[in-house]
């Protein structure tokens, strides 16, 4: 095996975190990630076999940290969906140096937070969009009341997942009324709020600019009803522009990433649920690390495989957004976010 060194793609940005896929599948259909009318029932997700099982998961795992990863993330579709999650925790928290985090709808968190907590999880990021009962469903369609996903965020809290940090997307004429009221409810709660604009990733989402509420707007609305200001980044790498509250209340943060792009510190890379390797989350294609896996592969070859895709890595869709618009993209819901 190679010995542990960044990783550094042709804009000289290291290969720092991986995002984990470990299922295609929902139990929401956020219209801005998976609309009910492309992901109904009809559609075809992955099939069992398709997926890569938690002992291939973590034998890439252990390749991307000796190749500079620091931080494992946990996503889907839904990630608890996948069964047996804490198995796949508990492998991934044998890596030493690396954090370990996990994104999820919370849905199904309030039954889950503790064994993932006692398997070896550090921290969760819970999706919470809306407050107001109706404008939360509208924005998930799903049947799932805010309670459940509230409840979800205080048995993470208990189970010791803190600091638990809140996502948001605000998509205009849906939900931007209730930037003030998600600020009210975790201001002084110990939880960091983060705003996403909602982005044009994949093809499916019907993404319009004009529905994007961008970040300076939305800090700007928060600032007038609670004084902020800004926080130095805490990492290379991180997407959210931190603001604290004046009066000592914590921190909120954005991701402007349709209007304040960062690719130029973009240290992510993505691996689907079927052993895919993408680079960008904009990308059209991944690279198949399952093939060679399966037909035996060392870690040494795997690895400079992964380098090697890594090394010759251009991506920065968002900074040149509009003269690449239209082409062929994954969905979301396939990569994770
Ligand atoms: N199902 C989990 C969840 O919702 O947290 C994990 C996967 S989800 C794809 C990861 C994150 O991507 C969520 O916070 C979600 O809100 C965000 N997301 C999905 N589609 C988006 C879009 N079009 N624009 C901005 N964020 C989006
Ligand atoms: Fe599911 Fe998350 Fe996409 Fe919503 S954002 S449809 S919860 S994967
Ligand atoms: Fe990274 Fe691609 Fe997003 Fe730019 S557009 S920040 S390169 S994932």
């Amino acid at each position: 095996m190679i010995p542990k060194q960044p990783t550094p793609d042709l804009l000289g940005r290291p290969l720092a975190d991986l995002r984990i896929s470990v299922t295609d599948r929902c139990n929401f259909r956020c219209p801005y990630c998976m609309p009910r009318s492309q992901f109904g029932a009809g559609h075809a997700f992955l099939p069992r076999a398709e997926l890569l099982t938690y002992e291939e998961i973590d034998r890439l795992a252990g390749i991307f940290a000796e190749l500079g990863v620091r931080k494992f993330r946990l996503t889907g579709g839904e990630p608890l969906l996948r069964r047996d999650l804490p198995v796949l925790v508990a492998l991934l928290a044998g890596h030493r140096d690396t954090d370990l985090a996990l994104t999820t709808n919370g849905a199904l968190l309030a039954g889950m937070a503790a064994p993932l907590a006692a398997a070896g999880l550090r921290r969760v990021t819970v999706s919470l969009d809306a407050l107001d009962e109706a404008i939360f469903r509208r924005m998930s369609d799903a049947e799932v009341p805010v309670a459940a996903v509230l409840d979800g965020i205080d048995a993470a809290r208990a189970a010791g997942l803190a600091p638990v940090k809140i996502n948001a997307v605000v998509r205009r004429g849906w939900n931007e009324s209730e930037i003030l009221p998600l600020a009210a409810r975790f201001r002084g709660s110990g939880s960091d709020l983060r705003f996403i604009e909602f982005m044009d990733v994949g093809t499916t989402n019907g993404w319009r600019r004009d529905e994007v509420v961008p970040a300076r707007e939305i800090l700007e609305r928060i600032d007038a009803r609670w004084p902020i200001e800004p926080v130095e980044p805490g990492y290379r790498g991180e997407v959210a522009t931190r603001w604290r509250y004046r009066d000592g209340a914590g921190e909120i943060g954005v991701i402007g990433s349709v209007t304040a792009p960062f690719c130029g510190d973009c240290t992510r890379a993505r691996l689907s649920a079927e052993g895919r390797l993408f680079t960008c989350l904009f990308a059209a294609v991944g690279s198949d690390l399952r093939g060679p896996l399966r037909a035996g592969e060392s870690d040494a070859e795997l690895a400079g495989r992964v380098a090697r895709i890594w090394g010759a890595r251009s991506d920065r869709y968002s900074e040149i957004r509009s003269g690449v618009r239209g082409t062929s993209r994954i969905e979301m819901s396939y990569i994770g976010g």
